[in-house]
């Protein structure tokens, strides 16, 4: 409400200022509609997901932001070394395009930050409910941070949900229920360690991802020059096992998911809390109706070991901004939200397939990027996912899982 009691009146408003968030909005203000982001954290805040890739390096020097992230000395990543199992063998995948490892809470402050500069409104509260006309939603209603038991209620013409795992939109139950994946039985514990051994030069900057056995991994990200950041991932009985403490269980990975990472953390400071999250990995049909839609977490995250999170996310905002633009121009919604859907479907379902296809068959990959699909895995693996129909790895992936369930039952 306004000062006079009034509603007030957007374009257009989204919840979430992370990466998707922020991407739409700037979009959105290039093509002149107003905005507001509705955030329920102050930044800069904490979150996962540090490593980007190729797609998303090249969505940020779209933006003008590359002299920003060398300014932050975000390290420039070169590529992704997976380590095997007893630190037994390894393969490197090189990037796409040049990209950045990235401090979260920094980053998605710069986003938001740009957002803002492009004239986008932000209010720090957390969104409640959406006001209806009918089917179609017209409004907001949240809770301003500093008022937690008042609603404000915000007009506007159109609704984004780019709230990540707060699926907001599912919540309210204006999207469809979470339908958890079968990678959805993990957990993840992660944190920082200070002078953890990296391998030299350039190739220090890179991800390291350590494989022990299906669903059981750990990430090593270096985030600053002398910070890296540490996940482990596991299925959930594991945790249980370490008596549900996430410290026994980094404690407990560090000792057995693969020797090459014992080695490189021996000794180090761990400078941050040891934090987790599980049931993270799910879909969310149907995602878009009359004057709504939803973006990047906020109805699909599938798994975190090839780091296509952020880049989804920042895709599906500038297919969104396309999609909203069209509408609130006189286009026919539902054939622009059908298009919007099949777009992300197309992009969500390659990386669905490429990531059950590495934990059926894990030393494919490594033969495969020494092989005649080099340049497609570099493509698949830098989140170019939205033209399978030029990557040939992509027919010869589904096809290998078509013959596996058709053999060995589900996939
Ligand atoms: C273990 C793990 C590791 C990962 N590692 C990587 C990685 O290395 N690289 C990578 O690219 N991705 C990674 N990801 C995925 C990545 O974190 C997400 O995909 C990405 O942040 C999605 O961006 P988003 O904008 O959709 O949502 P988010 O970045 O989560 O932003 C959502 C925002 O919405 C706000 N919000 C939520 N509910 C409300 C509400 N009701 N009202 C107002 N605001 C609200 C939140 O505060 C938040 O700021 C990882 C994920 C996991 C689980």
């Amino acid at each position: 409400m306004t000062a006079n009691g009034a509603a007030e009146r957007f374009d257009v408003v989204i919840v979430g200022g992370g990466p998707g968030g922020s991407m739409l909005a700037m979009d959105l203000r290039r093509a002149g509609l107003s905005v507001l982001i509705v955030e329920r954290q102050t930044f800069p805040r904490y979150h996962i997901g540090e490593s980007l890739t190729g797609m998303a390096g090249e969505m940020l020097r779209e933006l003008g932001l590359a002299e920003e992230m060398r300014r932050r000395q975000f390290p420039p990543k070169g590529g992704v070394k997976v380590i095997g199992k007893d630190a037994k063998s390894e393969f490197f995948v090189p990037v796409l395009a040049p990209t950045w490892q990235v401090r979260r809470n920094e980053f998605d402050a710069i986003l938001l930050e740009k957002a803002l500069e492009a004239g986008a409104v932000h209010r720090v509260g957390t969104a409640r409910d959406v006001i209806r006309d009918g089917d179609k939603v017209v409004g907001l209603e949240y809770s301003p941070a500093d008022a937690p038991a008042q609603r404000c209620t915000v007009q506007c013409h159109f609704t984004a949900d780019a709230s990540g795992l707060g699926v907001f939109f599912s919540r309210i139950g204006l999207a469809g229920r979470r339908t958890l994946f079968d990678f959805a039985r993990q957990v993840a514990v992660f944190t920082q360690y200070r002078n953890a051994r990296r391998d030299p030069g350039e190739m220090g900057l890179n991800t390291f991802i350590f494989y022990n056995q299906t669903y059981e991994w750990a990430w090593f990200i270096p985030i600053a020059p002398d910070v890296v950041s540490i996940g482990i991932v596991v299925p959930v009985d594991r945790l249980h096992a370490c008596g549900n403490d996430p410290v026994s269980l980094m404690e407990w990975g560090l000792e057995h998911i693969n020797p090459d990472l014992r080695e490189r953390v021996a000794g180090c400071d761990r400078i941050e809390l040891v934090r987790s999250i599980a049931d993270y990995s799910y879909d969310i049909q149907p995602y878009a109706g009359d004057g709504w839609l939803c973006i990047g977490d906020a109805h699909r995250f599938i798994d975190p070991i090839f780091s296509f999170g952020v880049s989804l996310a920042m895709t599906e905002a500038r297919a969104a901004a396309r999609t909203i633009v069209a509408i609130l121009t006189g286009a026919d919604w539902q054939e622009a939200l059908s298009s919007y859907v099949a777009y992300c479907d197309r992009g969500q379902n390659v990386a669905v397939d490429i990531l059950r296809f590495f934990w059926q068959f894990p030393m494919f990959f490594g033969f495969q990027i020494r092989g005649r699909h080099r340049k497609d895995f570099i493509r698949l693996l830098g989140s170019d996912l939205y033209t399978p129909e030029t990557n040939a790895l992509v027919k010869l992936i589904r096809e290998q899982l078509r013959q596996a369930t058709h053999v060995g039952g589900a996939v």
